[in-house]
């Protein structure tokens, strides 16, 4: 950033004066972000993480307690766990499932409610309307990690939640090729959010912005295309024997079911289904013989991934006891081969026994 003179350079209140402050480039994804979730600001950081971390951050102090759901993010969990309990925040879990039970749980030092929907991993989907309220009743300020669903299908500020997070490395990149997050927020919380960014000194390169906003320009002929694809395989994978159940909060099956169609305008890719017995052998023995799915932790790209899902650190949404929770990460490719690789996997789990 050059200025012609100092006099420029001297006068305070210019959109543009350095690269950590932002550029026109973040500043037209900031927007493009802010008409998707109809937000007052969006701020741009480096991981879909560190948009869960900045906004604790930022509304957090040694003394406070943060009610956060039990089925949140894993790394959510971890930072809580660590950095917020070493400041002196104490992190207190409940159960998705608590609906207006929340209220019991507020303190009158209760500052922030840390939602998700659906939960990571079991896809529980909680009545965000009453819990963004029973946060806001309570002088605490409310945040949801809205990755799942992207703001084509949620909108959490039209639900009363201060803030809506997204890992941008999902959906909105889409190509498997990029990691960002963003946190948008209403006009009270968006001044502190700003002033906590550029105290840490966090934001994104404009090439990096770039790409995301490149990205969302096909997220919605994308989305669909994962959510059919995702629903015709859970449907499909719930009348199979080796199927226990399927976690995807757009089946009618699902125990929230109802929740997600109250409030949710469609399903993405990502969901997840027990295995009827067996352990850790079975699962692996499922997943190694997937040609189609990799194997891989991220979703929201191009292409589908498989993995075993670790819930030991559950609290309340513990577990199922049936067998190992696999995770699908449902791609762009042809679903009948997609079901035909799954089908692969069922047939290594009969060469088993
Ligand atoms: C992946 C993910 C994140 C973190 O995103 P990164 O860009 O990988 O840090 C946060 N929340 C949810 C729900 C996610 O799935």
């Amino acid at each position: 950033m050059l200025f012609p003179d100092t006099a420029t350079m001297r006068r305070r209140g210019q959109p543009f004066t350095y690269g950590l402050r932002g550029t026109p480039t973040l500043r037209a994804l900031e927007a493009a972000i802010d008409e998707l979730e109809g937000s007052h600001g969006t701020v741009l950081v480096p991981s879909g993480l560190a948009a869960v971390s900045l906004p604790l951050l930022a509304f957090l102090s040694a003394g406070d307690h943060c009610l956060v759901v039990d089925s949140v993010y894993g790394p959510t969990r971890l930072f809580c766990d660590t950095m917020l309990k070493r400041l002196g925040v104490e992190t207190e879990y409940f159960d998705p499932a608590i609906g207006a039970g929340l209220r019991a749980l507020m303190r009158p030092n209760t500052r922030v409610v840390l939602l998700e929907a659906p939960g990571s991993n079991t896809f529980e989907i909680l009545d965000v309307r009453e819990a963004a309220d029973i946060a806001r009743a309570g002088g605490a300020v409310s945040m949801l990690d809205n990755t799942w669903a992207t703001p084509l299908y949620f909108r959490p500020l039209d639900f009363g939640v201060d803030l809506s997070i997204h890992a941008l490395t999902k959906y909105p990149g889409g190509h498997s090729d990029l990691l960002m997050g963003s946190v948008s927020a209403t006009k009270d919380t968006f001044d502190r959010l700003r002033d906590a960014q550029m105290q840490l000194g966090i934001n994104v390169s404009a090439d990096d912005a770039y790409l995301v906003f490149r990205g969302m320009k096909t997220m919605g002929v994308r989305l669909p295309a994962h959510r059919d694809a995702a629903l015709q395989l859970a449907a499909w994978l719930e009348t199979r024997d080796e199927v226990a159940r399927v976690l995807h909060p757009a089946l009618p099956s699902f125990p929230s079911h109802d929740l997600w169609r109250r409030q949710f305008g469609g399903s993405s890719g990502l969901f997840s289904f027990v295995l009827a017995g067996g352990g850790r052998r079975e699962a692996a023995a499922f997943l190694d013989a997937l040609r189609l799915f990799g194997l891989g932790y991220s979703w929201g790209g191009f292409e589908s991934l498989a993995l075993e899902v670790d819930l030991s650190d559950r609290l309340f949404a513990k577990a199922p006891s049936e067998g190992p929770v696999i995770r699908l990460q449902v791609g762009l490719e042809d679903v009948k081969d997609l079901q035909t690789d799954l089908e692969a996997g069922f047939e290594a789990l009969r060469d088993l026994s």
